[in-house]
């Protein structure tokens, strides 16, 4: 799968480097206990700063999606690309890819359960989602 290859930031480089791991990880605020995602300073709940990198488990459901028909460069034309925002089981909400299915409306129900997995590009891992195989439910 082409595409363009994000470019770390101090604030997200634990990100990238869990990812490299294959690990999911997002912050968690020490003080309220809750997990937040896109990277930040300061907890969005709380305002403390006091907040930590932890991984999580990697599972979560399809919020929303689009299905981009005709991706632009560095994408390949040719290859439908599923846009979703994916809620995580600890609660946070991120954007990424759905893969691993025909990209139609009628493999992706709303409420899907997915499981993240990571795809090389660049230099970098990139968490992107997969349905959740039954075995793993
Ligand atoms: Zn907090």
């Amino acid at each position: 799968m082409t595409g363009p290859v994000p470019v770390p930031t101090p604030a997200t480089t634990p990100y990238w480097e869990g990812a490299q791991r294959e690990e999911l990880t997002i912050q968690q605020c020490q003080s309220c206990t809750q997990h937040y995602f896109y990277p930040r300073p300061f907890c969005p709940y709380c305002n403390s700063d006091d907040v930590v990198w932890t991984p999580v488990s990697g599972r979560g459901r399809l919020l929303s999606y689009v299905i981009n028909y005709r991706p632009t460069p560095p994408f390949d034309a040719e290859t439908p690309i599923v846009v979703a925002l994916v809620e995580l089981e600890e609660g946070p909400h991120l954007m990424s890819n759905v893969i691993g299915v025909d990209p139609t409306p009628e493999n992706l129900p709303l409420d899907l359960q997915l499981e993240v997995t990571f795809v090389e590009r660049g230099d970098l891992k990139l968490p992107m989602f997969t349905p959740l195989q039954e075995s793993a439910r």
